[in-house]
């Protein structure tokens, strides 16, 4: 079966402009993941625990006889949101701000 030239002409034309589609198709899907994961950060940075004075999100949570140990006096701290999040529950955690020193009780802010 023998194509005529314009025939054969609009064929690699489909074919380029499905290629084309293609290729935007991935482009959408490459930035949607991308999307998605700057919403996540973004919502992880909203739930960040932040000094209410200075808005310092180095600060260091604890209560008595509960150190977080070196890391959080060298204020390398929340990385592990999940490890506040958990000292939050306990309810009777003071939250100190490294940044102005403001003191709070965990959950109060
Ligand atoms: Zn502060």
């Amino acid at each position: 079966m023998a194509l005529t030239p314009e025939q054969k002409e609009a064929w690699k034309k489909e074919k380029a402009e499905k290629e084309l589609y293609w290729q935007e198709r991935e482009k959408q899907k490459e930035q949607d993941k991308i999307d998605r994961i700057n919403k996540i950060r973004e919502r992880q940075m909203n739930n960040e625990v932040r000094c209410p004075v200075c808005g310092s999100t180095q600060i260091s949570a604890g209560n008595k006889g509960f150190g977080l140990g070196k890391a959080t006096a060298g204020g390398l701290l929340l990385g592990p949101v999940g490890l506040l999040g958990g000292l939050l529950g306990s309810k009777k955690v003071m939250v100190t701000c490294l940044n102005c020193g403001k003191q709070w009780k965990a959950g109060e802010y």
